[in-house]
């Protein structure tokens, strides 16, 4: 006994043994480390404590909430995990947090073993922390952006700061894993994100900008990118709302692509369009059509019928274009009366039915017009690879094509090698 009390002295926690009779308790037994958590010595805490009140030795705040939890517990038994203040022999408190258990009767008294250790440091870390937290929340609130902490390994994002762009919530699991879970990043922001998150941000370890990217947020879809740094596992960051930036950047590309009286591709934007897409197609089996299409006599419906006419002829035209072939195909007008289409992975057969939809189309065009003018176009063909393997080669083929159309009476169309 005498041995488990010396190891029991050792320990770096306050153990001690209580019997209570009624209100009164009475300490038993209590080891070195129990008289070191309020600096008195085995004879002070004697003289002086022991048999005092309770209430001298708790703090105020605490007395109520100790002396109702401990009357329960000696009434149930049931083991007691609490924290309160006690005096120090200094004239300071210090917190304790105490368990309590009970281990049978002396006298027919209950007696309990209490372990009691000292967490005043640990208090205080705590309460830093929460106010280092509550000021974070606070700074996080007034700003702008919206600041979060993703978790990598958890692939946890949680969001701090509530505005008009907000996230349906605050906390989202499974953010790159599941998200159609949260239903928050279309697909191609996901892939951003993913690529951004978990392999640059990953690898650099450092301050960071993303990629613009689409949210779906409460007002819409808008477009947002990345400010990030890392700690371990956590990045922290903030989503900058990019939408006005991108909307009038993304407007202003298309407008720079486009020819402004039929929303086709310009000569440029076509040229370059078309001259990427054949660099990616050397070795691949099957056609893509070069097409230029030149409105017959356009110079005369002008001429007879006014400007304005000609310009209705023109728009004309480019319906009937995009409404014949694919979204995916290059469509453009290159100035003029004449318009441009590379139609993409065609057979010729497939491309004779395209073209003569096309011409069935202008015809019901032209009765549209209800004027005394005949709209009709030559249209001359070229294939990719068999007629030129260049943007530059095949639109010479296509033309020599047109001229040929036109030679031959016009308002037909023409390939490179043949009449359709
Ligand atoms: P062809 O059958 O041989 O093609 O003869 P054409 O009369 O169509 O002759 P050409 O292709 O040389 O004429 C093109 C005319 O298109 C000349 C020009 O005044 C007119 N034009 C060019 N751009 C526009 C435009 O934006 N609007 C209008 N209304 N006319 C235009
Ligand atoms: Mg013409």
């Amino acid at each position: 006994m005498k041995k488990l009390e010396n190891i029991l002295d050792m320990l770096d926690c306050g153990i001690v043994e209580i019997m209570f009779d009624g209100d009164a308790r009475s300490i038993t037994w209590a080891n070195n480390g129990f008289f070191a958590l309020t600096g008195a010595s085995r004879e002070e805490y004697d003289n002086e404590l022991k048999h005092g009140n309770p209430k001298n030795v708790l703090h105020p705040d605490d007395f109520e909430r100790v002396f109702s939890a401990f009357h329960k517990h000696v009434q149930t038994k049931e083991t007691l995990s609490i924290e309160y203040r006690v005096m120090h022999k200094n004239g300071s408190y210090v917190w304790l947090s105490v368990v309590s258990n009970f281990i049978g009767y002396k006298n027919n008294k209950p007696c309990f073993i209490n372990i009691m250790k000292d967490i005043t440091e640990l208090k205080k870390i705590r309460s830093k922390i929460e106010y280092e937290a509550e000021r974070y929340r606070i700074i996080c609130s007034l700003a702008n952006d919206l600041l979060f902490e993703y978790d990598i390994e958890n692939d946890t994002l949680i969001s701090y700061s509530k505005n008009s762009y907000d996230f349906n919530t605050l906390r989202i699991d499974n953010f790159l894993s599941r998200p159609a879970d949260h239903k928050m990043l279309p697909d191609d922001s996901i892939k951003v994100l993913r690529k951004f998150f978990l392999q640059e941000v990953v690898v650099a370890r450092q301050y960071k900008k993303s990629e613009p990217f689409q949210i779906i947020t409460k007002n819409g879809c808008q477009w947002f990118a990345v400010n990030c740094g890392i700690i371990n596992n956590t990045i922290i960051g903030i989503f900058i709302n990019i939408d006005k930036e991108m909307t009038t950047a993304i407007k202003l590309k298309k407008e720079i692509r486009e020819d402004s009286m039929t929303g086709l591709l310009n000569k440029v934007a076509f040229i370059q369009d078309a001259t990427e897409f054949l660099k990616h197609s050397s070795g691949k089996q099957g056609y893509h059509a070069m097409v230029i299409f030149d409105i017959d006599n356009f110079k005369q419906a002008n001429d007879k019928l006014g400007h304005g006419f000609g310009d209705t002829v023109i728009q004309h035209v480019a319906m009937c274009i995009k409404e014949t072939f694919r979204s995916e195909d290059l469509k453009g007008r290159f100035g003029g009366d004449e318009f441009v289409a590379l139609i993409k992975d065609v057979n010729i057969p497939q491309i004779k039915q395209l073209i003569r939809r096309y011409q069935e189309n202008l015809v019901e065009k032209n009765l549209s017009l209800k004027v005394n003018y005949s709209l009709t176009n030559s249209i001359g063909i070229s294939l990719f690879p068999r007629d030129g393997k260049t943007f530059e080669q095949l639109f010479k083929s296509a033309d020599i094509a047109l001229y040929k159309a036109k030679e031959q009476g016009k308002n037909q169309a023409s390939f490179f090698d043949s009449p359709v």
